[in-house]
């Protein structure tokens, strides 16, 4: 038997247009060129149809939350001067799902709104109660 391996392209990530998003301080997502549906962070086709028409389009940075956890000890040394810190995952207005920090205190429904912050080179989402 023959195993065929297709290495990868050099620098190349999927993931690419999302990570390029965050330098400039937007949430990127994947929209569906066959059934329009949103979906983050980066597929190679829809999660909801199997299409491979996918577009990148920046989010508003406007959501409501669907869940919350305290992370009281960090996965990694990187996370540790952060803990205690509050994870959400959000729904955008868009309909794409993506997770950041946010403000502790807030709650599942909690209409929230995105910020951005550095820690050690990386930019990383914030998000906070968006005001009324
Ligand atoms: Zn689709």
């Amino acid at each position: 038997m023959t195993v065929k391996h297709i290495p990868a392209t050099p620098g190349y990530s999927l993931a690419q247009p999302y990570v390029d998003g965050l330098l400039h301080c937007l949430i990127r997502f994947q929209t569906c060129g066959a059934c329009g549906r949103a979906q983050t962070l980066a597929h190679d086709a829809c999660q909801h149809c199997g299409a491979e028409q996918l577009s990148w389009s920046d989010s508003a940075g406007l959501g409501t939350v669907h869940a919350v956890t305290v992370v009281g000890r960090a996965p990694s040394e990187a996370f540790r001067p952060l803990a205690p810190y509050t994870l959400v995952i959000v729904t955008l207005d868009e309909g794409a799902r993506v997770m950041g920090h946010a403000s502790p205190g807030i709650k599942i429904g909690d209409r929230v709104v995105a910020g951005f912050f550095d820690h050690l080179g990386q930019t990383l989402i914030r998000f906070e109660v968006a005001p009324d």
